[in-house]
């Protein structure tokens, strides 16, 4: 499973570089090789790190319910 690459665009606007760097390089930095610009390598996510679904807030208000209407 080693040996994969990763493809990464200098965020570095006036230079956009793509790099390949090896994918071991995950949670290093490197450096761009036009701009020399430290580039934050990011780590896989995990898959656990799921964010909870937030639950749905309290369930609006019945509608008025018409029939309430005094009888003349
Ligand atoms: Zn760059």
């Amino acid at each position: 499973m080693a040996g994969g690459t990763l493809r990464l665009i200098c965020p570095n606007l006036k230079c956009k570089a793509v790099l390949s760097v090896p994918s071991n390089a995950r949670g290093k930095d490197v450096a761009c090789r036009q701009c020399g610009m430290r580039i934050k390598i990011p780590r896989p996510k995990a898959a656990s790190a799921i964010p909870p679904t937030t639950p749905p807030a309290a369930a609006p208000p019945a509608t008025d319910a018409a029939g309430d209407k005094p009888a003349a």
